[in-house]
């Protein structure tokens, strides 16, 4: 029986609450061990998977250790250091300018705000809003990944399309203690259970307030597509 509560705001404290309970230890799961490899390891992880970026920087990160190490290096030698990661092309010449930028213009410090790191190349307000809250703790928004967009669509919690309307969407229903939170929520509920193609709705912890449920709804409100 999938009926969502009377509010958003309402719901998407429920969606937490329940989550909370299915993935105690939800957290961003790039491995990491500095704010220039998470910055690194974000950047990469643009449309391919965590598990990919992981087995690529783990050999990454002992070659290039400093911004410095990333200007100095040649476009070509750095695609070949990230080779196997989606379009390692641009993302290598994004390394490049990342290192430069950040040796130069930042004392080889990553910045901390929101418009300095929007200025580095490939870099955005998702990937911004990542680095600034694993890497410096401030939380200035909701990062909104593909999970983060179908779950929120699924369950009512918006209506909008593209990840900064969603973002500003979601900003004044999702308590502000948990802005961090939510998104690693929807990403291990979203790679767990509610998966794009096929979400197992009979086996999810949401099924009674998903207005998207399989069980008893029709129509997928991620794609506003008739579930087939
Ligand atoms: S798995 Fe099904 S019931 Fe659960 S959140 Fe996704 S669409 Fe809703």
């Amino acid at each position: 029986m999938g009926v969502p509560l009377d509010s958003r705001e309402e719901q998407a404290v429920e969606v937490i609450d329940r989550l909370e309970e299915a993935y105690p230890d939800s957290t961003i799961s790039l491995d990491y061990s500095n704010r220039l490899e998470l910055l690194v390891a974000v950047v990469l992880s643009a449309q391919c998977t965590d598990e990919r970026v992981n087995g690529v920087t783990a050999d990454l990160f002992e070659t290039y250790r400093t911004p410095e190490d990333y200007a100095r290096a040649s476009e070509a030698e750095l695609a070949d250091a990230i080779y196997g990661i989606t379009f390692h092309n641009n993302k290598a010449g994004y390394l490049k300018g990342i290192g430069r930028i950040v040796a130069e213009e930042h004392d080889g410090e990553v910045p901390d705000t929101m418009s300095a790191l929007t200025d580095l190349p490939g870099v955005g307000r998702k990937t911004a809003n990542v680095v600034l809250q694993h890497g410096h703790d401030i939380v200035e928004g909701i990062v909104v990944d593909t999970h983060v967009r179908r779950l929120s669509r699924r369950l009512g919690l918006t209506e909008e399309e593209r990840p900064e309307r969603i973002e500003a969407d979601l900003l004044p229903v999702v308590p502000e203690s948990k802005w961090q939170v939510f998104t690693h929520l929807l990403i291990d509920h979203g790679r767990a259970t509610c998966t794009a193609r096929n979400p197992d709705c009979s086996d999810c912890v949401l099924e009674d307030v998903c207005p998207s449920s399989k069980l008893d709804h029709d129509v997928d409100l991620a794609s506003g597509e008739s579930w087939d």
